[in-house]
C-alpha cells in the first residue's frame, strides 16, 4: 500500500457510522477494493489476500478516491468452496447487515473444530478460491 492509499483510508474515516470497528469498511471507502461475496474486502490485484491497518487522525485531509465497484459478478467460487456453506452468495449491499452474506456461526464453530483436530487449525479455503490474485499465490 502506498501512502496516496493510506490518506484516501483515512479520508474517509469520518463517513463511517462505526469507525473503530471496521478498518474493511474504510479502504472500501476509500476506494481500495470492494466487499466480496466473501464478506472481504477484494482488491483487484491481489484479491482478499490482504492484511489492513490502520491510522487514525484529525487532519483535514482532501478524499481522493470513490468507493470501487463490484468486481465479484457472477463467480461463485468462495461461496461452493466454503465447507460450512457460511456464505449465501448475496452482493454487498451498503444498508444490509452481514447475517445477509454471511453465517459467521458456521465459520466459528467449524475454526474452533479445526483447532481442536487439526495441526494447522486454519481453513481460509474462501480467500484460497477468489480468483482474483490467485495467479500471484502460484506465482510468488
Ligand atoms: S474460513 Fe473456511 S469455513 Fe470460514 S467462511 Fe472461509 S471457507 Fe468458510
Ligand atoms: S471468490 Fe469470486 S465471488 Fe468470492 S469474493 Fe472472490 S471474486 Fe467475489
Amino acid at each position: 500500500m502506498n501512502w496516496e492509499q493510506i490518506f484516501s483510508i483515512l479520508q474517509n474515516y469520518h463517513r463511517l457510522k462505526r469507525p473503530s470497528r471496521s478498518i474493511k469498511m474504510a479502504a472500501r471507502l476509500a476506494g481500495l477494493g470492494w466487499i466480496g461475496k466473501c464478506c472481504l474486502l477484494v482488491t483487484p490485484n491481489v484479491g482478499p489476500r490482504v492484511r489492513w491497518a490502520s491510522i487514525l487522525t484529525d487532519a483535514a485531509l482532501k478524499a481522493i478516491k470513490k468507493p470501487m465497484k463490484d468486481g465479484c459478478g457472477e463467480c461463485h467460487e468462495c461461496v461452493d468452496i466454503c465447507p460450512t456453506k457460511a456464505f449465501t452468495g448475496e452482493p454487498f449491499r451498503p444498508e444490509d447487515p452481514r447475517e445477509v452474506r454471511y453465517n459467521a456461526h458456521n465459520c466459528d464453530k467449524y475454526l474452533s473444530k479445526l483447532e481442536k483436530t487439526s495441526a494447522l487449525g486454519v481453513c481460509g479455503m474462501c480467500l484460497y478460491a477468489c480468483p482474483y490474485g490467485k495467479n500471484k499465490i502460484h506465482n510468488s
